[in-house]
Parts: C-alpha cells; sequence; structure tokens
C-alpha cells in the first residue's frame, strides 16, 4: 500500500494551471508547494520538510522539462520514491511512445474541474497500489484529446535532438542563469567523471573546481554565430577547452549552452609544434622581429640582434625598434618600411657601418605585413650576406680578370699564328724554290735565299722561345744561374748580332762603357736575352740615319746598362703598359712592327727574378732610353781567368781530337751534327738507339756522349745514368739533346748526371759551344 498523500508539488510554466490547480488542491485539504519551472521544482524539494508526497509535473516546459526532471528525481536518493503524476497535453497517436518515460501515472491535460477529478482518482490509486514499481500504464482522460501536429513535430524533433546529443563525441552542457547545470549529454558527464544525477544543479565553475569558468561564462557571447571565445583548463592531467554561448529569453539572461571537448591531444601537438617554431626561430640563421603597433619589439631572435650588430646580444621586448637603431648609429628608414614604403617581403639590399661596428655590412632586409587576431603586425627578415656579397664582388672580378686574360689569350693566339705562319711560308717559299732548282744554277743566289730562309727560321726558334720562357715563368720553373756576368761582353756580340740590320738603316750603334766594369751577378743567358730585347727594339723604332747608344755604370752596389735611341719613344700613357703580356703600342694588325708585345714583359719577369730592376724613359718623337739595373757580383773585382761560355771558347784550340758519340733515333738529326762538326776537331761516332750507344761507349770510350732524350725502348736518360755511374766511363761527358724544353724535363736530366743540356732546336754556334764547354 501507498504513503497517504498529503502535501503536493505542483509544477507548470503555466502560470495559469498552478494557481487553478493548487487552488483547487487546496480546497481539496492538500498542502501545495508551487514551481513554475523544473529548477524552481528542484529548489522547493530542496527546501521542503517533509518532502512532499507527490509532485504533479507538466512534461514540456523550458530549460528543465518534466521527462529529464522525471528521469533524475527517480534515479535520487532521497526523492526516488516520491511519486511523480505527469500533466500533459500529450497527442493521442504518442501515447503509446510517451507515456513510459519512468513516472508513476499520466493525466492528460484538459479542463480544470476534469484534471482535478483524475489527480483526485490516481492519488486514490497511488494510495491503493502495492509499491513504487507499479506504474499507471494509461493517460488518464486521453479520450477527450485530439491531435496537435505542432506538439507532434516538436516531439519528433526533440526526440532526434536527444539522440544526436547522445551520440556526441563532445560533452554538451546546458546551465541556468546561476551557471548550475541543466543537463549534461554522455560525453559531457564522461569528461565531467561524474554521471549527470550528481551533476545536475550544481554549478559548472564548482564541478570544474576552476573559478575562472564562472567569469569565462559572464562573458560569452550572446547566441549562435557569434564568434566564440575558449577558455582551456588543467584537469587530472587533461586540458579541457569550453566554449560557451549564453541563452537570452526576453533580453533576460537565461543561461548558456556549453560546448566541453578534451584537446589534451591537440594542446600537445600545438605544444610541441610551438617549441619547434620556437626553436627554428631562435637557432635560424636569418633576423626574425615581429613589430606591433608603433613599431614595439613583439618578438625577435638571437639572430636579429647579431646581424645588426647591436651591441646587445638580444633587441628587448617592447622596446622601439626605431629608437634602438639609431641609437646603435643605424638609419631606421632601411630597415622598417614607413607608411607607404613596400612591405611586400620582397628581400631588398641595405649596406651600413654601425658605431660598434664599423666594417661594411651589407644585408638584406625584407618587411611582410602578417595580419593576426589581435590586428596587424610587421615582420621584419633580415640576412647577412656581406660575405656572399664580397664573393660575388670576388668571383664579378675574377671573371673579369678570366675574360681579359680570355681575351688577351684570343689576340695572342691569333697574332702567334700570325707570327708563325709568315716565317714560316718564307722558309718553306724558299726552300722549295731550291728543292725545285727554281733559284737559277748560281751558288751566290742559292746561298742568299738560304740565308733568307734561315734568318726566318732564326725569328720563329725567337718566338717559341719566348713563349717557352713566358710559359717556364708563369709556371714557376724558371732556373736561374748565379754566376758573374761580364755585361760588357754581351752587349758587344749582341751590337754584333744586330750589326747588319742598324747599316741597313744607317744606324749608329755606339757602346761607351768602361773595359773594367765589374761583373754583374745574373745569368748569362738571360743577359743576353734582355740586352737582345733592347737592342733589337732600339733598331726596330728608330728611323734611318738614327742614333743608338749603349752604356754602364757602376752604382754602389749596382750596375746600371742602358740602351738609348733617337727612335719614335713612346707616349706617356703607354709607358707602363708596354711592360704587359702581348701589349704593343702599334698594333701588330698594321705591321709596322714585327713583333709579339712579349720579349719586355719577360724581360721585367726575369730581371725581378734576378733582383733587379728595368725601366724605361722616353718621350715621343725624340727617342727612348731603357735602363737595367743588376746587383754587382761579388767576386766583381776578379779578373776573369777564363770565360765559362761564349763564342771565345769555341775559338780555344783543343789539345786533340774530341771523341764525341752521337745517339739519335733521327737520321736528319744525326747528318747536321756531322756537318757541324769539323773533322779536324771531332772524331765522331754515331748510333741510332741507346743499346748501339752503349757498345760504342765501351768500346770507344768517348769524350762526350750527346744523347737524345727520348730514344725507343732506352731513353737517352737511361744512357747517360748507365754512362755516368759506370767507373770506367768516369771521364765521359754526357749533353743531353732534347726538344722538351721544360725546366722539369732539364732537372731531371741533370738528376741522371747529365753535364749539360741543349735544347732543340739547337744553333751550330750552340752545339759548338757547349762541346768548347768540355775539356778534352
Ligand atoms: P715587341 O717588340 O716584340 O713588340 P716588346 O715587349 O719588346 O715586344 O715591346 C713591346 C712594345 O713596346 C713594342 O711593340 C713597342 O710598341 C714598344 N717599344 C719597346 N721598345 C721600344 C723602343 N725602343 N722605342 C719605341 N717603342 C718601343
Amino acid at each position: 500500500m501507498g504513503a497517504v498523500i498529503r502535501k503536493i508539488l505542483v509544477v507548470d510554466n503555466n502560470a495559469t494551471i498552478v494557481e487553478l490547480l493548487g487552488s483547487h488542491l487546496a480546497a481539496a485539504g492538500f498542502e501545495v508547494v508551487k514551481a513554475y519551472d523544473g529548477l524552481q521544482a528542484l529548489d522547493r524539494l530542496v527546501e521542503s520538510q517533509p518532502l512532499p508526497d507527490a509532485i504533479i509535473l507538466d512534461l514540456i516546459m523550458p530549460r528543465l522539462d518534466g521527462q529529464r526532471l522525471t528521469r533524475f528525481l527517480k534515479q535520487d536518493e532521497l526523492y526516488g520514491h516520491i511519486p511523480i503524476v505527469i500533466l500533459t497535453g500529450i497527442a493521442r497517436e504518442d501515447e503509446g511512445q510517451f507515456k513510459n518515460f519512468g513516472a508513476d501515472a499520466y493525466i492528460a491535460k484538459g479542463r480544470v474541474d476534469d484534471t482535478m477529478a483524475h489527480v483526485l482518482e490516481t492519488f486514490a490509486w497511488l494510495e491503493r497500489r502495492s509499491g513504487p514499481a507499479e506504474r499507471r500504464e494509461t493517460i488518464l482522460g486521453i479520450e477527450k484529446l485530439f491531435p496537435r501536429e505542432m506538439t507532434r513535430e516538436l516531439l519528433h524533433m526533440k526526440g532526434h535532438l536527444d539522440t544526436m546529443l547522445a551520440m556526441m563525441a563532445e560533452g554538451m552542457l546546458e546551465t541556468d542563469a546561476d551557471d548550475r547545470i541543466l543537463f549534461a549529454n554522455p560525453a559531457a558527464c564522461a569528461l565531467l567523471g561524474a554521471e549527470d544525477r550528481h551533476l545536475f544543479g550544481r554549478t559548472l565553475p564548482d564541478v570544474l573546481d576552476t573559478p575562472a569558468v564562472a567569469g569565462y561564462l559572464a562573458e560569452a557571447p550572446c547566441g549562435a554565430g557569434r564568434p566564440y571565445g575558449t577558455l582551456r583548463i588543467e584537469r587530472g592531467g587533461r586540458t579541457l577547452q569550453l566554449c560557451a554561448t549564453r541563452l537570452e529569453e526576453r533580453d533576460n539572461l537565461c543561461g548558456a549552452i556549453v560546448l566541453l571537448q578534451d584537446v589534451t591531444a591537440a594542446e600537445r601537438r600545438e605544444r610541441t609544434l610551438r617549441d619547434l617554431m620556437e626553436a627554428i626561430v631562435q637557432s635560424a640563421p636569418v633576423g626574425l622581429c615581429l613589430l606591433g603597433p608603433a613599431g614595439k619589439v613583439l618578438a625577435a631572435n638571437p639572430a636579429f640582434a647579431s646581424i645588426l650588430r647591436l651591441p646587445d646580444s638580444r633587441v628587448a621586448l617592447g622596446a622601439d625598434l626605431a629608437a634602438s637603431l639609431t641609437e646603435a648609429g643605424l638609419e631606421p628608414t632601411d630597415l622598417i618600411p614607413l607608411s607607404g614604403a613596400p612591405r611586400d617581403g620582397e628581400a631588398r639590399p641595405v649596406e651600413f657601418t654601425t658605431t660598434s661596428y664599423p666594417e661594411r655590412v651589407v644585408l638584406t632586409v625584407s618587411a611582410t605585413d602578417v595580419p593576426t587576431a589581435e590586428g596587424p603586425r610587421l615582420l621584419l627578415l633580415v640576412e647577412d650576406v656581406t660575405e656572399k656579397a664580397a664573393m660575388e664582388r670576388d668571383l664579378r672580378r675574377v671573371n673579369e680578370e678570366l675574360a681579359k686574360a680570355s681575351r688577351a689569350k684570343s689576340t695572342f693566339l691569333s697574332m702567334v699564328s700570325h707570327e708563325l705562319r709568315t716565317p714560316l711560308s718564307v722558309v718553306r717559299g724558299y726552300l722549295s724554290l731550291i728543292l725545285e732548282n727554281k733559284i737559277g744554277p748560281e751558288p751566290e743566289r742559292v746561298r742568299d735565299a738560304l740565308r733568307v730562309a734561315d734568318k726566318r727560321a732564326r725569328h720563329l726558334q725567337h718566338l717559341i722561345e719566348e713563349l717557352l720562357d713566358l710559359s717556364r715563368i708563369e709556371t714557376g720553373r724558371l732556373v736561374l744561374r748565379r754566376e758573374p756576368v761580364d755585361v760588357r761582353k754581351h752587349v758587344l756580340e749582341t751590337v754584333e748580332m744586330f750589326r747588319d740590320e742598324a747599316e741597313r738603316k744607317a744606324i749608329t750603334v755606339s757602346v761607351t762603357m768602361a773595359e773594367d766594369l765589374p761583373a754583374a751577378m745574373a745569368d748569362h743567358d738571360k743577359v743576353h736575352q734582355i740586352l737582345t730585347n733592347f737592342l733589337s727594339n732600339a733598331v726596330k723604332f728608330t728611323g734611318d740615319g738614327g742614333r743608338v747608344e749603349i752604356g754602364g755604370r757602376s752604382a754602389g752596389p749596382w750596375l746600371e746598362y742602358w740602351v738609348t735611341d733617337t727612335g719614335i719613344g713612346i707616349p706617356p700613357d703607354k709607358v707602363e703598359r708596354i711592360f704587359e703580356k702581348f701589349y704593343q703600342v702599334e698594333s701588330s694588325d698594321k705591321r709596322l712592327y714585327p713583333g709579339t708585345g712579349l720579349g719586355l714583359a719577360i724581360v721585367r719577369m726575369i730581371t725581378a727574378a734576378l733582383g733587379g730592376k728595368v725601366r724605361v724613359q722616353s718621350e715621343v718623337g725624340k727617342g727612348s732610353t731603357f735602363t737595367l739595373t743588376l746587383p754587382r757580383a761579388e767576386a766583381a773585382a776578379e779578373p776573369e781567368a777564363e770565360p765559362a761560355a761564349g763564342p771565345a771558347a769555341e775559338a780555344a784550340p783543343l789539345p786533340r781530337r774530341l771523341r764525341v758519340l752521337a745517339v739519335d733515333d733521327d737520321a736528319d738529326t744525326l747528318s747536321m751534327i756531322r756537318l757541324l762538326l769539323p773533322e779536324d776537331r771531332f772524331e765522331l761516332i754515331e748510333a741510332r738507339d741507346a743499346f748501339e750507344g752503349l757498345r760504342a761507349v765501351h768500346a770507344a770510350v768517348p769524350d762526350v756522349v750527346l744523347a737524345d732524350a727520348l730514344l725507343p725502348i732506352m731513353s737517352g736518360l737511361e744512357l747517360c745514368r748507365i754512362v755516368k755511374t759506370h767507373p770506367a766511363l768516369g771521364a765521359t761527358r754526357v749533353i743531353i739533346l732534347s726538344a722538351a724544353a721544360q725546366e722539369d724535363e732539364i732537372r731531371s736530366g741533370f738528376q741522371v748526371g747529365a753535364d749539360d743540356y741543349l735544347v732543340k732546336p739547337f744553333s751550330p754556334q750552340d752545339l759548338l759551344e757547349r762541346l768548347g764547354r768540355i775539356k778534352a
């Protein structure tokens, strides 16, 4: 049997029904407690002492409806036993669907007297029933209802919404104006770690144990569609994010809808990303600076300060960047584009020096407008390109030099080929005339032709030697001898060389040089080469009837030699240029003066290597003076006991015929040597390879072996090594003959013990001179 019903809680948002029903019940002797919505009903229950014996509850109410309230109350230990009678305006068709959600009985709304009768009948049934489990399966008074389409629609929608809320992964909460929880979907319950009946009626800030939530809810915007701010809170090692919108009813705030999400994973990802970004920004080699309104620094990495050479390693946050730059001696406008300046992210070069860093710094600066939620920001990106700029400058310079060298090389090649072809064609022309017997039978004419060919062949040789010289000097393989040199003797020889040419142009050549002028410390061949260049130029660039004077004097530790001419002279702006490789005042295209433009370049390099100097004084139309300065030889005062070299040696009488073994695989070279060596002074043995040579060496023990370096099977160098290491051949001298004029070749010749080295092609004079140096 149920308890006797005396005290009743009547709940309906329709105040009229509450009042009417309430007064009828009061009149019938019941104690009536009234509530006008589900939440008030809860308050009344809490306040009521004793508890009501029954609750009459409207089904559809705002905020907390009858169904939810029933579900909550029926699960509650304190209130679960109180019978609940639902007062429903439900349509007949929906009867089956809605009557069984846990209430004890159902009464259809109708006229108040009908309703009152049904209430009393229901109370009587409740008092009679055997226990709380027994429920009324029918809705009293339903026969009086008629279908209402709108109600049905709304109920359908409600059903769908309930399903959605139940299925949502995100937590969804509804609170009242005092932040009390009215509803929590299963996801919200799971996130808050409590069943909904334990959440119900408690405030959300209290449940979350975070006072900041109250402030956040108070500030939340009203109505859907507004941008929602979010609040993140830490709870039990997880990060929960709240997103609230407040509900309004007739301009009064009546609660809030709160979306609750577990963003722990997202937060961790964001933090990792933030940490990564921070690490990248901090260690980036480019300087980054974010400026807020009025140019205040919001963020800057260490590279920014160091690239700008600012005295502090960091730019203070909140500092005025322009002021900091000005302080450091920098022009801020270069870095911070002021209004109107481009902020397009394009890198622009800026060069500067600062007070603390006077070296020139080259940067690229780019400025970009960055829109953010808090308004536009300016991102500055600076990159130090000082080194890059220097490298580019160097590269440009090297490129220019290369281009210049390449141009010079092309000029040189075309000139060299021209210079080589001209004499070669003359030589070949004359030789073919002789071979074809077109010169005529007179030996004098043949000799004249040969003389011309010989002269041109010499010129060719000279050119090749100059080129080789140049290559040797430029590749650092120039080998210089240091020996006392009687320069006067070389002067006289050189004058002799140009006698014919000077006579042809009626040029007077005179030498004024004291005979006892001390010797210079130099290299015979090179002194000869320098003087030849001076003199050949002097004769070449002096007109008919001019004068050439050669002089020399001692000047302290130095010796000075000069060659003066009354020739065409050199314009002042060209005076230094004539020492450049390939440079000629009159380009050789004009063919006024033959030459290569190499001579003086070689002279200057050789002179420098000898520790001397060369200079020129000149006046256009009047003439030029070339001066060579060389150091004095220490033993300069000693009389020349015996000339070390020179044609004079050639004339020295030899006590007996010199036995010469010539080893060469080229028959023409052998026959030329045979022609060159007069029989009265030389005994010649010939061999075509090194083995034949070796046999001859042992058989005849020659005074001199002339060995071609490049012999088949066994080289001349190898032959030389064997000869020079053989105990029985201690007196035999070896002269290597080779077309390889490179210094390392010559050096390897001397390494195997050669006494001398003769570069092909060589003149008869060369050969005789070398042989003359060998003491028989
Ligand atoms: P090359 O004589 O083969 O042209 P050099 O290097 O010896 O080469 O001389 C370079 C240039 O210097 C000559 O072409 C000429 O223009 C100028 N030069 C040299 N010596 C004289 C001189 N004595 N008088 C006038 N010009 C000279």
